[in-house]
This record gives structure tokens, C-alpha cells and sequence, in this order.
């Protein structure tokens, strides 16, 4: 089965455009349904704190990442629903913005060689990055087009924050563009509570909880999406299915905008002998080294097939069993329909549901935990990556082409559309997204999500009350004062 390549548009965002893309920018937000976001950061620092099994002190390691590094690009897709369509279809607009830490950060020297290895272009960074300054704002509120108002204008726009495994992206953004991080985990998410009211959502966990894919990795994730959508469009099926639209982009806008492809690779049968971690993870230690195949597709079709082989055999399991039940009920009067109900039981265990997810925390922790932290000692550990437990960008040859310097625009736009197809999958449609999993965030090897919610005992941070005000221009309650 084909399922159709898209093009995807990118717009990039520079210090010679930003000014000029700003009202485009502003709009986009206003008139979207929901934001989809990622970051490409300078690196995260050692990655055992980052694993820490208390989250209080997973939050300090990880502060301590947004402070002393930066993020390198950020990446927006506008999600807009379009209304009088009988599917679900959106208008998508995909910004990547470069970006200039204006302080001293710490720059890797494995993000470097990494970056460098995937295309990414510091001569741009250095000459067109847009400038921003870290923590709170200096000298009064923020005024006129910079990347904090920027900021400012996306909390103003108040839709639906979607992020792949967001956690380190909340972190890095409130740092970076908002204000200096509060010193506990519970005043930065009842800070965050307030800062994005319509819900923040993390593609990462309804991977795993509410799609409950075999991997959960982003583009994984997206191509098993595109391709269980695109498959129900061409068997006719009812029910919704998701659409996507670009802008036609004319004039001197066209002259920013990359056309990024995104293949399918599904012709034949392939390499047999796919990459084992790799397929769980998204990440190989053995990197571009690996003569075993890193094809996502592939490793989505090897899946499904497993997984249809697991149901065959279950279901001829099940025949033999019933068969045997049969015999045994004619010759004893036991009860046929307690029996029957455990068989059903056995049905919806599904037990192909993730032997993968749980190794992969392990899996994870091992190489970082192994090498002290020390990326180098992986050889192709991705420290720009945000995810301390998998390496979401390939080292494969597709990657490489397709790398470059719009990969947080890209991821994005992935991370969106991930989202538009499991709020379509979810239950009858009374709810736009997936209710299940608003304000939750993946946590890596934790079953429990890190929940967004401003608790009985938390406070707010002062410099967020005070943002608050600058960007709803009112008061709010000085909660912090009233407890
Ligand atoms: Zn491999």
C-alpha cells in the first residue's frame, strides 16, 4: 500500500525577516485551532540528572540545562481547522526560527560535530540568528518585535500547546523567552497552568496511553499516523479522517519558504534485518555505522506484521481453547459464561502493547549511565536532541537529506499532525482534542505524567504574576500573597 509523500513548507525565520514575517506570524497564531512546537537546543548537559528518578530533581538538572544553555532554533506549525469541510482539514503554516542566545552559553562540542554532521549551518546562526536575551524581562515589559514579545504574542493567541515529549521544551521556553525559572517543580507548573489556560498537550504520552503505538518515538509516531490515515481515506471508511492544506506562497514570501519532502519508502520488501534498538528507540548507539537497516517504514510495517502474526496466533489459541472449553462443557455442567468472559479478558489485554516502551527507558539510561554522562563515548549521541533517553534523529541516510537546518520546524509540523490524528481517533467527537491528555506530560521512565495543574499548595512566581499582567493587561491575584 502507497501512502502519499507530502511537501511540506517552511518558513524561515531570520533576523533579516523576522520583522517583516512578524504580522504573518501573529496571525497565525490568533487564527490556528492549535500551536505545535519543538525546539533544537545547545545541549542538556549530563544525562543521568536529567533521568533522575525523583522528577523534583529531574527539574533542577534540567534548569540547569535552560540556563547555561540555549535553544538554537525553534519550530511553530499553525494548525488551523478549516470549517465547511466534511473531513477534519487544516491549514498549516510551519515557521523555523533561528535563533542567537545574546548571553554566553555552553555549546557542546559533540552538539557541534553533530549539528554540524546534519547540516546545520552556524555561519547562519551567527549572522542571521534572531537575537533574544534569557530569564526575566530587562527594563520594564518588553516592547516592540523581538523574540520575547514574540513569545508574549503565542500566550496572548491562548490555543492549545502541542509538543512531542515536552517537558525539557517548557523548560527551555520559559527560561529562554518568559522568565527565570522558580525554584520548585510546582510553582513552574501552576505557572504554566496560567500560561497556556487552553491546555498543553505532549504527543509522546497520547502516543503510548491513548494511541498506543508499538514505539513512540516522533517520526514513528507521524508516519504510523499519515499511514493508518491515509489507509482509512482509501478503504472508504466512515468516520473522520485528517486533511492537510498549505498556503500558495507568492512573492517575496516564496523566496523564504523551504519545500521540505517527506518520502515514504514503500517499495519492496527491503532489508530483512532492520536495526532491533533502533526500532524501539529511535536511536542506535552504531549510529550512520550501523549496517543494519534504521528505515522507519520499514520498521512500521515489520510491526504491524508482527503484531498481526501475534493476533493470528492468539485467535488459534483461543479457537483450540474454545474448542477444548466445548468438549469439557459437554461433559460436565460447568459454566460456560464465566468462561466466556475470561476469554474476552484475554482478548483485550492486548498484550502487544509495548514490551518495546518499557526496555526503552532502560535502554536508554544504559549508555548515558554507562559513559558518566559522557555523550562522546556513544559516538553519535545527539545532545541537541530533547529527549535524554532516545535519539529522535536518525543518523540514517534519509535523515541526512532531509536534515538541514529546519528540523525544529519539521518536527513541529509532525508533532501537529500527530495530534490532529488522535483527536480524530478519540471517542465522539464532543471534545476538539484528546481530554484524556491535557496537562499531561510524558515523564521518561515513569508511568505517571508530570500534570500541569496550579495544586492547593503551590505558588506562582512573582515574575510570572507580573508577566501575566503585562500580556492580559489586568490584575491578577497576588496568590502568592494569599496563601
Ligand atoms: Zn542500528
Amino acid at each position: 500500500m502507497m501512502s502519499s509523500s507530502v511537501v511540506v513548507p517552511v518558513i524561515d525565520v531570520q533576523s533579516n525577516n523576522f520583522k517583516e514575517l512578524w504580522p504573518a506570524m501573529v496571525l497565525s497564531f490568533k487564527t490556528s485551532s492549535f500551536i505545535a512546537l519543538d525546539t533544537e537546543l545547545s545541549g542538556l548537559g549530563a544525562r543521568k540528572a536529567l533521568l533522575a528518578e525523583s522528577i523534583e530533581d529531574r527539574y533542577k538538572a534540567i534548569c540547569h540545562a535552560a540556563r547555561t544553555r540555549s535553544v538554537l532554533s525553534l519550530g511553530l506549525a499553525c494548525y488551523k481547522r478549516l470549517d465547511g469541510k466534511t473531513d477534519t482539514t487544516y491549514l498549516v503554516q510551519v515557521y523555523n526560527l533561528t535563533l542567537l542566545c545574546a548571553e554566553e552559553y555552553v555549546i557542546e562540542p559533540q552538539s557541534v560535530q553533530f549539528l554540524v554532521q546534519h547540516g546545520f549551518d552556524f555561519n547562519k546562526q551567527y549572522a542571521q540568528g534572531v537575537p533574544y536575551d534569557k530569564g526575566n524581562d530587562k527594563g520594564g515589559e518588553p516592547q516592540g518585535m523581538t523574540m520575547r514579545t514574540l513569545f508574549v504574542e503565542l500566550l496572548r493567541a491562548n490555543k492549545p500547546l502541542v509538543l512531542h515529549n515536552g517537558l525539557i521544551d517548557l523548560i527551555f521556553l520559559y527560561q529562554s523567552f518568559y522568565a527565570h525559572l522558580p525554584e520548585k517543580l510546582g510553582t513552574f507548573t501552576a505557572d504554566l497552568s496560567q500560561m497556556f489556560p487552553s491546555g498543553v498537550y505532549d504527543t509522546k504520552y497520547a502516543t503510548e496511553y491513548q494511541l498506543r503505538l508499538t514505539a513512540s518515538y516522533l517520526e514513528y509516531a507521524y508516519k504510523k499516523c499519515k499511514l493508518d490515515n491515509s489507509r482509512s481515506v482509501e478503504a472508504a471508511q466512515d468516520g473522520p479522517h485528517v486533511f492537510l492544506e498549505f498556503c500558495n506562497y507568492s512573492g517575496r514570501l516564496q523566496s523564504y519558504v523551504d519545500y521540505r519532502p517527506c518520502f515514504d519508502s514503500y517499495g519492496g520488501e527491503g532489508p530483512p534485518n532492520i536495526c532491533p534498538q533502533f526500532s524501539a528507540y529511535g536511536w542506535c548507539p552504531t549510529g550512520s555505522g550501523c549496517t543494519m537497516s534504521h528505515d522507519t517504514d520499514l520498521i512500521i510495517r515489520q510491526d504491524e506484521k508482527s503484531k498481526e502474526d501475534k493476533r493470528k496466533k492468539r485467535k488459534r489459541r483461543k479457537k483450540k481453547k474454545a474448542e477444548k472449553e466445548k468438549e469439557d462443557d459437554e461433559e460436565d455442567d460447568g459454566s460456560p459464561q464465566g468462561k466466556k468472559a475470561h476469554v474476552e479478558d484475554e482478548e483485550k489485554q492486548e498484550p502487544e502493547k509495548e514490551e518495546k516502551v518499557h526496555d526503552e527507558i532502560l535502554m536508554g539510561e544504559t549508555p548515558a549511565g554507562e559513559s558518566g554522562g559522557d555523550p562522546d563515548k556513544n559516538g553519535n549521541d545527539a545532545p541537541q536532541t530533547h529527549d535524554p533517553t532516545e535519539n529522535e534523529r536518525p543518523d540514517t541516510r534519509v535523515k541526512k537529506a532531509e536534515g538541514g537546518t529546519h528540523r525544529a520546524g519539521f518536527d513541529a509540523f509532525m508533532t501537529g499532525y500527530i495530534f490532529a490524528f488522535a483527536s480524530i481517533r478519540n471517542g465522539d467527537g464532543s471534545d476538539p482534542w484528546i481530554p484524556s491528555c491535557a496537562n499531561k506530560l510524558y515523564l521518561s521512565g515513569k508511568s505517571l505524567p508530570l500534570h500541569i495543574a496550579k495544586s492547593t499548595f503551590s505558588k506562582s512566581s512573582r515574575a510570572h504574576v507580573t508577566k501575566m499582567e503585562h500580556i492580559w493587561r489586568k490584575r491578577f491575584p497576588k496568590e502568592d500573597e494569599s496563601m
